[in-house]
């Protein structure tokens, strides 16, 4: 099939835009006798016009040739290789032209084979990923009618979508993730594919999914995707939990997002396990609210709950790693003792766990929705920082001023 082209002025795609490392790597390819493209998420993010987070190179050269012209070249991947072409903290990823897209229903378990350049975009998800760019000519190639559908903002699997959803369940998440980030509408025999084929997610590799979820959490768009991925039924599949607090009208999950959101496009760094800790944090809130109305709860009980719906949230799909589920304790526990049960204000101590900022930050996330937290998130915030000035002194001097610590058997 004849690719369409598109040449330099009928696309956006400034030359000083492109990575001089992957330029520099496509060059080195081509002058030894190979073909090489930018492909994929960073051939989108530019025609868009944004800056890509990451550049991937297709070649025809096999990872063996690719290891011999660079030698910063590691590859990686036990069956499938691809290069990995570091300069300084950069890595430049380099695949080779495989096939893989069949008209075969089913999930995908064994490898696809090297293909050609054709082939290789037919492999891939969705046509405004599926593009080339070739950067010495400064041409779009387009085997898939993305730039159309780049242009009319629409959103389309490469190939039948039921068919290549039950071959790679996790196309599903990515789709949301799609929609989340650029809004764009969903064409609508996928969106129909999406809707009968969402059951199937279960079938897909839980550390891709968390993965992608993970990753999601830092995006700058997290409050649409986890609502879209709620509205389409798919968390219900992986967390009914979740899926049934984030049915709530208002419900301060997706406010917290919203706040989270801010802060990624700001580009405050957060922690993965704080993330998580957020999102599930209203959620063990109200059944620490509806338990304290029976019986009178220390931190210890509390911390045992927050382990158990971190359980059930999760479980049985995901397996959250166990330092992650330790620093999420932490910060969900931390917040009852950082606004006590029973709403007295004690004079703050804070503890020396160095994943309490964390959990000071969750404060004022929370407090950012709710003022009435505010008083308690500046009390401890000049707490810690007193703290953090006693640290500073000479032993002989901190030890005069340092009180006994609390032990976590006192009612909150
Ligand atoms: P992001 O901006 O989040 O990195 P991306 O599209 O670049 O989005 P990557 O995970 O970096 O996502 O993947 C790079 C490219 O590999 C994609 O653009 C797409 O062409 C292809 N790809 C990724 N995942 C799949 C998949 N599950 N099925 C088919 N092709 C995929
Ligand atoms: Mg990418």
């Amino acid at each position: 099939m004849q690719p369409k082209i598109y040449p330099v002025d009928e696309h956006k795609i400034a030359p000083d835009k492109i990575d001089t490392h992957a330029f520099y790597v496509i060059q080195k390819l081509r002058q030894a006798g190979h073909k090489a493209y930018l492909v994929g998420g960073g051939v989108r993010d530019l025609l868009l016009g944004a800056c890509p987070k990451d550049f991937d190179v297709s070649t025809s050269a096999k990872p063996e040739e690719i290891k011999a012209l660079f030698r910063n070249a590691i590859l990686i991947g036990r069956r499938f290789r691809l290069a990995h072409i570091r300069f300084g903290k950069k890595v430049i990823e380099v695949s080779t032209f495989r096939s893989g897209a069949t008209e075969e229903a089913g999930l995908i378990v064994r490898d696809n084979e090297w293909g050609s350049e054709e082939q290789d975009v037919l492999r891939r998800d969705f046509t405004i990923n599926g593009l080339f760019y070739d950067p010495e000519s400064q041409k779009v190639i387009d085997y898939v009618d993305g730039y159309p559908d780049l242009e009319k903002k629409i959103l389309r699997t490469i190939g039948k979508p039921d068919i290549r959803f039950t071959q790679d369940p996790v196309r599903m998440i990515r789709l949301i993730k799609f929609c989340a980030r650029f809004n764009f509408e969903i064409h609508h025999p996928t969106f129909e594919a999406l809707l009968s084929c969402k059951g199937e997610i279960l079938k897909s590799s839980q550390a891709r999914i968390f993965e992608e979820l993970l990753r999601m959490l830092e995006s700058g768009s997290s409050k649409a995707f986890f609502h879209l991925l709620n509205e389409y039924g798919l968390l219900k599949a992986l967390s009914q939990p979740m899926a049934v607090y984030l049915d709530r009208p208002n419900n301060v999950s997706l406010q917290l997002l919203s706040a989270i959101d801010d802060e990624v496009r700001k580009n405050v760094p957060l922690d993965r396990s704080f993330l998580l800790a957020a999102l599930i944090f209203p959620l063990f809130q109200e059944n620490v609210m509806e338990r304290s109305k029976r019986e009178t709860l220390h931190l210890g009980q509390i911390a045992e709950m927050a382990h158990r719906t971190i359980d059930q949230v999760f479980h049985p799909f995901f397996n959250i790693p166990r330092r992650m589920r330790g620093i999420m304790g932490f910060i969900m526990t931390a917040q009852f003792r950082l606004v006590p049960l029973d709403g007295k204000v004690r004079k703050p101590r804070p503890p020396r766990d160095p994943f309490f900022p964390h959990a000071l930050h969750l404060l004022k996330l929370r407090a950012s929705i709710d003022p009435t937290l505010l008083p308690h998130y500046t009390l401890w915030t000049e707490a810690s920082f007193d703290a953090h000035e006693l640290a500073e002194l000479p032993p002989k001097r901190r030890r005069r001023k340092r009180r006994r610590r609390r032990g976590n058997e006192e009612p909150v």
